[in-house]
């Protein structure tokens, strides 16, 4: 039996509606059930597909987050 480890929920808070969406470590992005933005889980994806990235991470971290996010891509060319 392969050893599952037990995925933890999240609570986030929709950047679009504001409503609470539960998400769980194991999923990579969840569907708010108020208005049906696509939640991001994972920080990379959120920051680059997310419409609402800058209010999901605050301007300043999101900043860094996407600075850090060009400099991983150049390193891998
Ligand atoms: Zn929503
Ligand atoms: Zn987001």
């Amino acid at each position: 039996m392969p050893r599952l480890r037990t995925p933890t929920l999240t609570i986030k808070k929709c950047p679009q509606c504001g409503e609470d969406v539960e998400i769980f470590s194991s999923d990579a992005e969840v569907q708010c059930y108020k208005c049906g933005l696509t939640v991001f889980n994972d920080t990379n994806l959120c920051v680059q597909w997310c419409a609402h990235a800058k209010e999901c991470w605050g301007p300043e971290l999101y900043e860094r987050l996407k600075k850090d996010d060009n400099e991983q891509v150049e390193k891998a060319h």
